[in-house]
């Protein structure tokens, strides 16, 4: 991976969360307290302004700097967890990584996620996008591909009930609404796939 390109794919999921802040806002308006939207935006416009001091960085330098970003600068639950995402794909990434070692860091990553949210998959939360993609990207799918099922798997967390994050305090009234961290999530990953192209 160039390290032009990881810039290029961190610009694009910081103005797809841009874009569509509104929606995300809506969606925790629903089943949480209506800032996901707000927080993502703040993460994405902190993550823009440091892009240009990391020109010519290694990619694990840029991606550790994005998510110290993100772990300052936006409150709520999403921040440290979105920043410990890039911050330790950073760590577990070699310099120039196959598709495999890619895969092997991603779930690294994950783990660093799940370990920071005391949390899994199955919770309705950021996580049940974050696992169908690290098995996309382990087996190989291109691009498009990686994309429709992130999309899918945000939209599959709307018949389950939060048992983590705010949402969860709602029990039951959780079902019915798409969780707005498996959206951003998914969001993110379709804006890096179409950067990718096919
Ligand atoms: P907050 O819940 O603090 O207001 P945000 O609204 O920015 O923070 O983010 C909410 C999203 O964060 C949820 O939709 C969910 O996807 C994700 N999330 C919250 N808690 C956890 C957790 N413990 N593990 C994984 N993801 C979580
Ligand atoms: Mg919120």
């Amino acid at each position: 991976m160039a390290d032009v390109l990881i810039e290029q794919l961190i610009r694009a999921a910081a103005l797809a969360v841009i874009r569509d802040a509104d929606e995300l806002t809506a969606l925790d308006a629903a089943i949480g307290d209506g800032d996901h939207g707000i927080n993502m935006k703040r993460g994405a416009e902190a993550v823009l302004a440091e892009l240009p001091k990391l020109d010519g960085k290694p990619p694990a330098d840029v991606l550790r700097a994005s998510g110290m970003q993100l772990v300052m600068k936006v409150g709520g639950a999403s921040g440290p967890l979105y920043g410990t995402l890039a911050m330790e794909l950073g760590k577990a990434l070699p310099v120039e990584p196959t598709r495999a070692e890619f895969a092997v860091a991603l779930a690294k990553a994950i783990d660093a996620v799940k370990a920071r949210g005391k949390s899994d998959w199955g919770q309705k939360t950021m996580l049940d996008v974050l696992f169908p993609l690290h098995r996309a990207v382990a087996a190989g799918e291109a691009p498009p591909a990686i994309k429709a099922k992130a999309l899918a798997a945000a939209e599959a967390t709307v018949p389950m009930r939060a048992t983590r994050g705010r949402a969860s305090f709602l029990g039951e009234r959780s079902i019915g609404h798409m969780d707005p961290g498996a959206r951003s999530s998914a969001l993110m990953i379709a804006a890096i796939c179409d950067a990718l192209g096919g």
